[in-house]
């Protein structure tokens, strides 16, 4: 699945499962970081366009570097050093890990039937096993569209008791103003129901 998409769905189970802030953060946090093993693209794009010698490193590492037990461990371990609550966050991080490998082998496929992403679980070490779903839904199909949509809501919802939001995986004084301004709307609606005296 796409990277928005495994935020919202891991902010909303950090939102539902943390009691502050600062976990919440590394718990959604650590629903993208997977994907971190991505971002050789680029360098295999910076190398295409200063004229270089082609790299491949998003078709090499991309799935395979951070989408293994390896990666689950050093998310979690990492995510547990700022926590408040370490044992809880680690747990909720590998928690949120593995949905995140579950969405990808669900939903990750390109546009082409056979353009299957599989999940190496013992990658960066060993491609075997090697755990791969013929029917895995199109990344830009329907299902994951609607699938963000209703995470996108859920997720605008859970601000207004909370007082935090995704916006604060990034940047805390945003997100204030974020929650601010859904704070304002859901006033102004609900003073908009209210019959005339
Ligand atoms: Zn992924």
């Amino acid at each position: 699945m796409s990277p928005e998409t495994h935020l919202l769905a891991s902010w909303i189970i950090a939102a539902k499962t943390t009691d502050n802030a600062r976990d919440c953060r590394l718990v959604a946090l650590a629903g993208i970081l997977p994907d971190a093993d991505g971002l050789g693209l680029i360098a295999d794009a910076l190398t295409g366009w200063l004229g270089g010698k082609p790299t491949q490193f998003y078709a090499h590492y991309h799935h395979y570097l951070l989408h293994g037990a390896l990666g689950g461990i050093l998310i979690a371990t990492l995510m547990a050093c700022f926590a408040r609550h370490r044992w809880r966050v680690a747990l909720l991080v590998l928690l949120v890990f593995h949905l995140h490998l579950l969405c990808d082998f669900v939903g990750s496929r390109g546009p082409a039937p056979e353009d299957l992403w599989p999940i190496f679980y013992l990658g960066p070490f060993d491609k075997d096993p090697m755990w791969v779903w013929k029917g895995q839904l199109r990344l830009d199909g329907w299902f994951n569209r609607w699938l963000s949509v209703v995470l996108f809501a859920w997720a605008l919802w859970l601000p207004l008791r909370l007082g935090y939001s995704v916006v604060g995986v990034f940047n805390r004084r945003a997100d204030q103003v974020f929650v601010g301004v859904l704070r304002k709307w859901r006033d102004e609606w609900v003073q908009r129901g209210r019959p005339l005296r």
